[in-house]
């Protein structure tokens, strides 16, 4: 059986490096440390057994010789099986208290940006020291992961794949797969990592990944772009309403490009023209090498959204453009 897990993704890992898979607390550390496992202090001469918070969404447990130790606790078992998602045994116990934890990390990685650039830079942190013989197997395991797990979801039936723990969308599991396999092929340290870190999310966070996946392209930038909106629906709808008391601006670091981050489609028939080989947005025109339609690149067909575009509503302006890519070499500067 191979599911989009988060026990079978680190699983990669730990066989690249010959290590046998660190316990389920440890696991969690390793990958998004001190987002769900908390270091408590020892009690007098007693170790705690480690506990659920259901107020902080954290399991706190005590370390012992560098190791998170449970001490036996069947409820932080169950939660921490679930989330890793290979354990067996009874998958109902403690789904709900998993689910709400996954929510909760979700919310958490988009509404703070930070969140997944330390995440990032923790998976880096791993995979540079790999030699070659490592870094190569390493990302065969991943390619081969994604293989099997697209052969298993094309083979299965939807009744089936609903029965799963935390089913999954197809546009969601789609979409895991296309960001991972879209920065694998980059073929840097960093993006491995990226491409390795879109794995572990999704199998942890499964549908709840979907949340990241809108909001971040494939090397976590964030993809909105208006300066004050803070992501509540009354921000969202004063947008809707009031659009001119808003402002572009531009996360991305791209800057030597016209329009940077900017990902740009075909007209005719939808294509990705940035994957496109020899893509460049220095040109009025690219032809779409997939079916040849003439698609103009300006800033008059850049749109906030794919929605705005299909309405033909707010495009943005060349000095918009201009006006938020200056702002953020300034901030960059300033750094
Ligand atoms: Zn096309």
């Amino acid at each position: 059986m191979t599911e989009l897990r988060f026990g079978s993704a680190a699983k990669l890992y730990s066989s690249t490096i010959h290590e046998p898979l660190p316990n389920h607390l440890d696991l969690l550390d390793r990958w998004f440390p001190a987002l769900i496992v908390r270091e408590t202090k020892q009690d007098g001469t007693f170790r705690k057994e480690a506990e659920y918070n259901d107020r902080e969404f954290c399991i706190e447990a005590v370390k012992y010789n560098g190791s998170f130790y449970s001490g036996g606790s069947r409820r932080v078992a169950q939660i921490t099986g679930r989330l890793v998602g290979t354990a067996k045994g009874n998958q109902e116990k403690e789904r709900k208290t998993a689910s709400i934890l996954q929510k909760h990390l979700a919310e958490v990685m988009v509404t703070d940006f930070s969140v997944l650039t330390e995440l990032q830079k923790s998976v880096l942190e791993r995979i540079e020291p790999f030699n070659e013989a490592q870094r190569e197997s390493f990302y065969v395991s991943m390619l081969e992961y994604i293989e099997a797990m697209l052969v298993e979801w094309e083979n299965k039936p939807e009744y089936e794949r609903l029965e799963e723990l935390f089913p999954l969308d197809t546009e969601v599991f789609e979409g895991i797969l296309y960001n991972a396999v879209y920065q694998m092929v980059i073929q840097t340290d960093q993006s491995i990592a990226n491409g390795y870190l879109w794995l572990l999310l999704g199998g942890l966070l499964r549908n709840e990944a979907g949340r990241v996946l809108r909001l971040y392209d494939s090397s976590f930038i964030p993809i909105r772009r208006q300066s004050s909106e803070d992501g509540t629906l009354r921000d969202r709808l004063r947008y809707l309403i009031a659009p001119e008391q808003y402002e572009s601006f531009y996360e991305g670091d791209d800057l030597d490009m016209r329009y940077p981050g900017i990902e740009w489609y075909c007209d005719r028939c939808e294509a990705h023209l940035n994957e496109q080989e020899g893509f460049t947005d220095r040109d009025p025109i690219w032809v779409c090498t997939a079916c040849g339609y003439e698609n103009r690149i300006d800033a008059d067909v850049i749109y906030n959204s794919r929605e705005d575009y299909h309405h033909q509503v707010r495009p943005m302006t060349e000095e918009e453009v201009r006006h938020a890519v200056a702002e953020r070499a300034e901030i960059k500067k300033r750094k």
